[in-house]
């Protein structure tokens, strides 16, 4: 699949690393060798998975004439501040409709990414109860900012489009060219499977490059055969638009759904118990509600040996420590 076809802006300033977890490894019990592909490290404020799909989401935006980018997420949505912060650097008006997914949990003075929101310089912010209509609210906004002359462009949720997915398709790539140049092999990959445009997009990338890497995808919120649905529709959209050979099976998506908890954003002891023990081996920080709860999955994977013994797993580290600033009380 050649991504070169597709408008981007260039944020990514070449690959982010694939480190080895040796002590992180070493305190599961040395069964498997844990590496981790750092899109922690990506560029865009504070960094994060969003920056590979907005490297494609805002250079469509621009090649539309757009000078106003609206997007939603949660109350302390990584999204939303990785937008806010390419908007900045474009020069571009950003809007959010936040969704209370938990009610009561959206905090004006809150701090992580709901500081980082205020500091930035977003337009506007409309708070909405969870399970309102998303799409609808960003429309109704996108009517009044053009009777007002502005012209607006709507990034979904998660930049999970087909277009923001090809970032991740870009992602696979990556990783199968610095397997090749390292000679790493790696058995089978652990990834977080959110609004899903991550998930499928590593998903096709893998299928388009035939790496034949497994990819287990962990859910934050939904059940598995909702998620995997999901993951799966977005998936075939994607390879559509890329142009892949060849068809995705639906067992080539599959997600594991015993690590949400009592719901999205909520914690879980697993959770703290995956960001402590990662930050406290290998120093990196982890996130309260997608990184943390996927890095939860894959040591609860490794305990019941669902890996075979002296496996190499890659785990896909999608960013989100600024919202650990918002969960100072679960970590007391
Ligand atoms: C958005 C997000 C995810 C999930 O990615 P999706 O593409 O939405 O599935 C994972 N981790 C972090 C830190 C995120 O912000």
């Amino acid at each position: 699949m050649d991504l070169t076809q597709f408008p981007r802006r260039n944020y990514l300033q070449g690959p982010t690393p694939i480190e080895a977890a040796p002590a992180f490894s070493k305190a599961l019990g040395g069964k498997v060798n844990v590496f981790i592909k750092r899109d922690d490290l990506l560029p865009g404020c504070s960094g994060g998975n969003k920056t590979r799909k907005l490297d494609f989401c805002i250079a469509d935006a621009l090649e539309k004439g757009a000078d106003t980018i609206i997007t939603c997420g949660a109350v302390q949505s990584n999204h939303c501040r990785l937008t806010l912060s390419w908007a900045v650097k474009e020069g571009l008006d950003c809007h959010f409709i936040l969704e209370e997914r938990v009610k009561g949990s959206y905090k004006p003075d809150a701090s992580g990414n709901n500081f980082l929101f205020n500091l930035l310089g977003v337009a506007s912010t409309k708070v909405v109860p969870g399970g309102s209509d998303m799409l609808g609210e960003m429309e109704t906004l996108a009517e009044e900012l053009k009777a007002a002359g502005k012209k607006p462009y709507i990034i979904p949720g998660g930049a999970s489009n087909a277009i923001g997915a090809l970032g991740y398709v870009g992602c696979a790539q990556e990783i199968v060219q610095q397997l090749f140049e390292t000679g790493l092999h790696i058995d089978h990959m652990v990834v977080p499977s959110g609004s899903a445009g991550t998930h499928a997009g590593i998903v096709v990338g893998m299928a388009g490059t035939s790496a034949n890497i497994p990819v287990s995808g962990v859910n934050v919120s939904r059940p598995k055969d909702v998620q995997e649905g999901i993951v799966f529709n977005l998936a075939q959209e994607t390879a559509a638009l890329a142009g892949m050979r060849g068809e995705l099976s639906a067992d080539e998506v599959t997600c594991f759904d015993q690590y949400v908890g009592p719901g999205y954003s909520l914690p879980t002891d697993s959770m703290k118990e995956a960001v402590t023990l990662l930050a406290q081996t290998e120093s990196i920080l982890l996130d309260p509600v997608y990184s943390g709860k996927a890095m939860a999955g894959l040591i609860d994977l490794v305990r019941k040996d669902h890996f075979p013994a002296g496996s190499n797993v890659l785990f896909l580290h999608t960013g989100g420590s600024p919202a650990l600033y918002a969960y100072l009380d679960t970590f007391k």
